[in-house]
């Protein structure tokens, strides 16, 4: 087996960041999919005894186990203590293009910061979040990976008993928000400052040359934060629960629970069992990210400036900034979902008039906007869009201002491009619990490979499969759980 080249900043970092940690071993690992093509960019050897490590029963040389400390906002109220209950950082990977990723096991036992908790992850969960994070990726959106998952050949106990799994995630940190509030709360100014330093020269190095460095880098972590939300809304990508701790520094989509996409767009939806009161629902998100950046930003007030009132006055204009910076991404991306190559007045409510009438009409979120790839090309082709919608005039109305709108564009690709922007497939719920359903209950393992395999290459020619397909009225998802 070939090395692997870990160098473990984190682990550096002074002892009340974390605490060491090895994976608990497993009775009967097996390896359910290894993500080759990523372990290829890491440099990683694929022949590697993947199943063993990913179970930790094998700690490859050069790993230094450790569980990360944190705290963090769960549905607006705070804990001071998280961290990681059911995961252990094995530690850094250099891969041969100089990139550092943490290299994580989730569900590989107790730790200190486990609480009540066992220490594990169930099967369910663990597919689950290997289908959504590599279905992220193909789709361009920042996000954590999976780099393999494993059966641990024990048993969870959930509601019910349940098979055990590991999945091995891959980020470029897992500092999080939380992370941040973890030494704030303890009024820890010198674990702050060590932890913003080591941020800065991980994620945002050249912040470090700016006049106020600390500053530099809440902006830039806003501005990454505004930029990934915007990409959510693009896909109807529901985070599900988007507590403090769940919010990544480097601007990675980070922990899939209870997430979820949209089948038909619907701006309230909430499928998480947990979140009662829709404080995550998907068009609640853009407003919960600048929630999270603003706790950020109260635990970085003492590094901004030593006058307290300056720090609030600049982290304020700062967060007043965040609208603008996500309304801008979020109608680039819209006008690139209708096809529009130059940026007119009018062009985030053209996109919305087509949202509140798919809304009204139930039109499916992907199917409707991947149609109109075809619709750009020729009226003629407008079936595709118009079965969409219960009433299809709703379309044709709104289709007379979209090409009144695109006779005003230069000649392009127009479709080419657009198809780019509106994915062919995405992660349906009812496809991933049958996947789920299968593994669980006959140990068959084939629909989830053929989920990711189909989820692979989302913008390109698609054969058309029931992988695309929204839900039947009896196979329609109503609720999604964390069941971790
Ligand atoms: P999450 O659902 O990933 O946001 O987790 C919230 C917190 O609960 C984190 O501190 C986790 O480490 C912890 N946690 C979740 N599930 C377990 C478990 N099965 N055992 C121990 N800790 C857990
Ligand atoms: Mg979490």
């Amino acid at each position: 087996m070939n090395a692997i080249h870990f160098d473990n900043s984190y682990a550096r970092l002074p002892q009340r960041f974390f605490a060491h940690r090895p994976p608990a071993p497993v009775a009967a690992p097996r390896l359910i999919r290894l993500n080759i093509g990523l372990a290829e960019e890491l440099g990683l050897d694929p022949a590697a005894p993947w199943g063993d490590i990913v179970a930790g029963n094998l700690v490859p040389a050069g790993a230094s186990p450790i569980a990360m400390a944190y705290a963090g906002h769960q549905f607006g109220h705070f804990t001071p203590q998280l961290g990681d209950g059911r995961a252990v950082l094995l530690g850094e990977i250099v891969a041969p293009d100089g990139t550092r990723r943490d290299l994580q096991l989730k569900g590989s036992g107790r730790t200190e910061f486990s609480r009540g908790g066992d220490g594990r992850a169930a099967l369910g969960p663990v597919l689950r979040e290997y289908i959504v994070a590599e279905a992220m990726a193909a789709l361009g959106i920042p996000t954590t990976r999976a780099l393999a998952a494993v059966t641990t050949g024990e048993a969870v106990y959930r509601e019910t008993a349940q098979p055990g799994a590991v999945l091995a995630r891959v980020a470029a940190s897992h500092i999080r928000v939380g992370t941040f509030q973890y030494f704030a709360a303890r009024q820890d100014e010198e674990g702050l400052r060590l932890l913003a330093d080591h941020a800065i020269a991980r994620h945002y190095p050249q912040a470090a040359q700016a006049a106020n460095p600390y500053r530099a880098f809440f902006q830039a972590v806003l501005a990454r934060q505004a930029s990934l939300v915007a990409r959510w809304m693009h896909v109807g990508f529901i985070h599900g629960v988007m507590n403090t701790d769940n919010c990544a520094i480097s601007g990675e989509t980070i922990d899939y629970g209870p997430c979820a996409f949209l089948d038909e767009y619907e701006p309230a939806k909430v499928f998480s069992s947990i979140d009662h009161g829709g404080r995550y629902a998907f068009a609640n998100q853009p407003r919960i990210v600048q929630w999270n950046l603003a706790r950020l930003a109260e635990c970085l007030l003492l590094l901004i400036d030593a006058d307290i009132e300056i720090a609030i006055a600049q982290v304020k204009e700062d967060l007043a900034g965040f609208g603008a910076l996500f309304e801008d991404a979020y109608a680039a991306g819209l006008r690139a979902k209708l096809g529009l190559a130059t940026a007119a007045p009018g062009d985030l409510e053209l996109a919305e008039d087509l949202l509140e009438r798919m809304a009204e009409n139930h039109a499916d979120f992907t199917l409707t906007f991947r149609a109109l790839c075809d619709a750009a090309e020729s009226s003629a082709n407008d079936a595709g869009v118009r079965e969409r919608f219960t009433d299809p005039a709703a379309f044709d109305a709104w289709a007379i201002i979209w090409r009144e709108r695109l006779s005003r564009e230069p000649a392009w690709p127009r479709a080419a491009t657009m198809r780019n922007a509106n994915p062919a497939i995405i992660p349906r719920n009812h496809r991933i619990e049958a996947v789920i359903q299968a593994a669980v209950e006959n140990d068959d393992f084939a629909p989830f490979h053929d989920l990711v395999e189909a989820l692979a290459t989302p913008y390109g020619p698609q054969p058309d499969g029931p992988n695309a397909w929204p839900p039947r009225e009896e196979q329609r998802v109503s609720q999604t759980f964390c069941g971790t």
